[in-house]
C-alpha cells in the first residue's frame, strides 16, 4: 500500500505526490503531509517546555506515587535513559529495575 495521504478536502484516495506537495485530481486541492503540524503538537516536553528525546537523563521535581504499588519516587530522583511513548505526556524508564511511565510535566532536564 502506498503512503500517500487521502484528500484533506473531499477524503479522494486518488491523491498523488508532484516532487513538492500532493494534488486531488477530483476536486484540485493541493496539500502538504499534515504529519509535521502534529508532531509539532506532539513533542514531548518536561516541566519546563524543553524537549525530551529518548534517552535523556531527566529529575523528578515532585514526590511521585507509583500507581498499583506502594513505591514512591522521591522528588529529586535522577532517571537516566527514559524512553518516549507514543503519548507525548508520558516516558517510560526505569527506577531500581522496575519499568514505571512517568508524566512528563513532573520531569525536568
Ligand atoms: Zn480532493
Amino acid at each position: 500500500m502506498s503512503d500517500i495521504p487521502k484528500c484533506p478536502v473531499c477524503t479522494s484516495e486518488n491523491t498523488y505526490f508532484d516532487g513538492t506537495m500532493y494534488i486531488c485530481p477530483d476536486c484540485g486541492a493541493e496539500f502538504m503531509r499534515d504529519e509535521q503540524s502534529e508532531a509539532g503538537d506532539n513533542i514531548p516536553r518536561d516541566s519546563n517546555g524543553a524537549e525530551l528525546m529518548d534517552g535523556d537523563s531527566v529529575t523528578v521535581i515532585k514526590d511521585l506515587k507509583v500507581k498499583g504499588s506502594s513505591m514512591v519516587i522521591k522528588r529529586g530522583t535522577k532517571v537516566k535513559s527514559i524512553r518516549l511513548t507514543d503519548v507525548p505526556e508520558e516516558v517510560d524508564c526505569k527506577i531500581d529495575g522496575s519499568s514505571i511511565v512517568l508524566k512528563t510535566c513532573f520531569l525536568k532536564k
